[in-house]
């Protein structure tokens, strides 16, 4: 297999000079996570199936079926009987990241992308993700072009979350891009080993690293429904990001505790200068009850930004599998081998 490998890959030189990779696509996996979708599946499936017969030899679509309650599932098995496509059901909804690491253990590709199944995701960004991989990228991602439909709590929101998980850190999250991608085998077999059972997807894609291609497009409305994500459910999903991938509210923490102390140190030296110059003085209950409601919220919050990261380790400490798959269904890849 590897000698198959290496003779898809020629070395060939790049206008800039330096050699580049240039290699041939053979089998590509489209994961596409649905909770929901039957109607969008309806229209996405003929599509997606000219598409990728367009850009590769052999292919196959991954249906993560994340726990629907609607036809999608009675629409899936279904499709599963065509050749190429592949049904994973899980046992319930495990939430869209962990629908995306069902999808990416059960690809069979040398090329694994994923996209939504609302049809938001434009097909004709297949080919253009493919020729960038052809030219030696090992990552390519769909990066929105702006956010302008998008609700002042959304955008501000999103500009605060990236800024502060790409503060001082070694790897950078790129903004307002998404699950929308291509990813070399490499990459893929380097996010299954993660261990972790948070799967903020944003943050390992940027944690593995590898040359990485951002393409621009304009996401279409949702065909049909709408989106699962809620504003509060959102704000959940940043947390998580911030708190699997950064110490920085703990760092914060640590330097408001010491900022406190030394306000209190210096407080303390004023009042004392107060007492021996002017005498003994009591007042200052309104100091006394602010200061006070003050610490103690510092004090709450501190104890829940900690309590976050412990809730964490009692996460991952449990073990857990990520999903469960109910039943799988479908052959393989499609086309000739
Ligand atoms: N999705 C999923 N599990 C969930 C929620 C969503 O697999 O618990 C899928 C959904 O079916 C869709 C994709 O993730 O294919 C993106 O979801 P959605 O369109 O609701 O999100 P948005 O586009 O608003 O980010
Ligand atoms: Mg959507």
């Amino acid at each position: 297999a590897m000698a198959a490998h290496a003779d898809r890959m020629r070395e060939t030189h790049s206008t800039t000079g330096h050699a580049r990779l240039s290699r041939t696509l053979h089998a590509l996996s489209c994961i596409v996570p649905c909770y929901n979708e039957a109607e969008n599946l309806q229209r996405l499936l003929p599509l997606l199936q000219a598409q990728l017969a367009q850009v590769a030899e052999r292919w196959e679509i991954v249906l993560v079926d994340d726990g629907s309650t609607d036809a999608s599932a009675q629409f899936m098995a279904q499709w599963a009987q065509q050749d190429g496509v592949r049904v994973v059901q899980l046992s319930r909804n495990f939430g869209k990241e962990a629908a995306l690491t069902a999808g990416l253990q059960a690809a069979a590709g040398d090329v694994v992308m994923m996209m939504d199944a609302d049809m938001q995701h434009p097909l004709s960004l297949i080919e253009t993700f493919v020729r960038h991989w052809c030219a030696g990228a090992d990552v390519v991602y769909a990066v929105r072009e702006h956010r302008d439909g998008e609700s002042w709590f959304k955008r501000i929101g999103s500009g605060w979350f990236y800024g502060m998980v790409n503060r001082n850190s070694r790897f950078r999250v790129p903004p307002n891009a998404g699950d929308f991608r291509l990813m070399d085998r490499t990459v893929v077999q380097a996010l299954l080993a993660m261990p972790e059972r948070n799967r903020f997807m944003k943050g390992l894609y940027a944690w593995v690293g590898f040359e990485a291609v951002a393409v621009p497009y304009l996401p279409e409305q949702r065909a049909h429904g709408h989106s699962h994500f809620s504003k509060f459910q959102l704000f959940r999903l940043a947390l998580d990001g911030l708190f699997a991938f950064t110490l920085w509210p703990l760092r914060t923490v640590i330097f408001l505790g010491c900022l406190m102390a030394l306000a209190a140190f210096a407080y303390g030296a004023y009042l004392t200068g107060v007492y021996l110059v002017f005498g003994h003085q009591v007042s200052g209950w309104t100091t006394i009850v602010v200061s006070l409601m003050l610490f103690s919220g510092i004090q709450l919050v501190s104890l829940g930004v900690v309590g976050e990261y412990v809730g964490r380790i009692y996460e991952e400490a449990k073990r857990r599998p990520i999903f469960v798959v109910k039943r799988a269904l479908g052959q393989g890849l499609r086309g000739e081998s």
